[in-house]
């Protein structure tokens, strides 16, 4: 595999230009600019016809009001048909949005969005499978405020962010069985079996699968047929940029199957975000031939126009490093921590949590009011009172559990979360 893009010191010419077009639209604004501007690019092969993306570049957080735009950027990966894929592109958003509480500020949207998106997750997972369907996708799901970037991610798509100056940080997980051994002992205890295909003779072929079912992932939307302890429950990872921006590089592992981080990142450097998507494409099929569909979406986070402009200078030298930046086990999740070192280019990380615990992950009160005491913490269902369970029932310290001690799941997605944690038989 090559990366393209380098000179010969290995340095690179990438300073991201303001295109004309955005500048034009500033112009006729006339108004001073505090969210960044976002140019996108998407681009796509298809083999199988199961890859799918979803893009919104005007919703609101209020309806109504133009200040509090965001965006939402996503691929699904579908595999054993397209059912699943299409489900959740239809649907996914909408059920993360219902589980958003209503009259939060700007931060408070922030902070509740890792707990509305593990309820939009499962609550899709559920009602899809409730239709009968067979067939599973991956979600890469990434909103966009501001210079703030929230990623929800099951399955093997994955997404990258390039910071102005340089550095590449991975904002998905791999939920690839051979690639996570974590969930491998997760998916085990649950009363699955891991194993490569056996052929005649006992010689063992292609990737680690769980069964029954066979499928390479742990975590999927969709798939009933495989069984309950492959979690539709996101890892999800938030971080702001600096104003000087960055680069995000969404795409199905028909492309990162073909090219490393760093190659696609060399590969379309300094070229605008719709020729940068169709270039990946390109390279990755002529890499390994179209061998699956292979899906990319390239996102410019652009500074705002009223930022002086000795922050934006590019720094002389430039990291080709991908930084974990918050490489911790499943089960710890962190608000807010700050990194040691400050400047123009931090990329701040605000909140990591990849745990597979429904309890755990609907379990976060960064501020308080974070949920309506008679409705499902999953499926925003009205409920009388006493009829919810509290999430902590049949916990260790349940004896101190009071009927109000919520969130509070209803009936069905209680059930949904002891088979999930292999607890009752999944339904099949
Ligand atoms: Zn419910």
């Amino acid at each position: 595999m090559s990366s393209h893009g380098a000179g010969a010191d290995g340095s690179l010419a990438c300073d991201r230009m303001v295109p004309l077009s955005v500048l034009l639209k500033r112009e006729l604004r006339g108004e001073k600019i505090e969210k960044p501007d976002i140019l996108h690019g998407v681009a796509s092969q298809s083999k199988k016809g199961e890859d799918f993306t979803l893009i919104k570049t005007e919703c609101q957080r209020v309806p109504g009001n133009g200040g509090t735009t965001f965006s939402v950027f996503a691929i699904f990966d579908g595999h054993n048909g397209c059912a699943a894929a299409i489900y959740a592109k239809e649907n996914l958003l909408h059920n993360i949005l219902s589980a958003v509480p209503s009259d939060l500020d700007r931060d408070e949207w922030f902070a509740a969005l890792p707990r509305a998106l593990v309820a939009g997750f499962v609550k899709t997972d559920k009602d899809f499978q409730d239709k009968g369907k067979t067939s599973g996708t991956t979600v890469t799901f990434v909103i966009l405020d501001g210079q703030t970037v929230t990623v929800a991610s099951v399955g093997d798509s994955r997404c990258i962010l390039e910071s102005a100056e340089g550095s590449l940080y991975l904002l998905s997980a791999d939920h690839r069985l051979d690639d996570n051994e974590e969930e491998v002992e997760r998916i085990t205890a649950c009363g699955a079996e891991v194993g490569r295909l056996n052929l005649a003779g006992g010689a063992e072929v292609g990737p680690l699968r769980c069964w029954p079912g066979g499928l390479c992932l742990s975590r999927s939307i969709g798939d009933m047929d495989v069984g309950e302890f492959i979690v539709p429950i996101p890892h999800v990872k938030q971080v702001k940029l600096s104003y000087a921006g960055g680069r995000l590089i969404i795409a199905s592992d028909g492309v990162w199957d073909a090219l490393s981080f760093e190659s696609a990142v060399n590969f379309c450097c300094g070229l605008p975000a719709d020729v940068a998507a169709n270039k990946i494409v390109k390279k990755a099929v002529q890499v390994k031939g179209l061998r699956d569909d292979t899906t990319c979406i390239v996102v410019d986070i652009l500074p705002p126009e009223n930022i002086p402009s000795d922050i934006l200078t590019p720094k002389k030298q430039r990291m080709r490093v991908l930084e974990y930046m918050l490489c911790k086990k499943p089960c710890e999740s962190s608000f807010h921590r700050s990194r040691e070192y400050c400047g123009p280019y931090v990329v701040e990380e605000l909140f990591e949590d990849g745990s597979a615990l429904l309890a755990q992950r609907l379990n976060i009160y960064p501020i308080s009011n974070m949920f309506k005491l008679f409705l499902c913490a999953v499926c925003q269902a009205e409920m009388k009172p006493g009829e919810g369970i509290s999430l902590h029932a049949g916990s260790v310290k349940s004896g101190k559990i009071c009927p109000w001690d919520g969130p509070l799941l209803c009936r069905s997605c209680l059930a949904k979360k002891e088979a999930m944690e292999g607890k009752r038989p999944s339904r099949i």
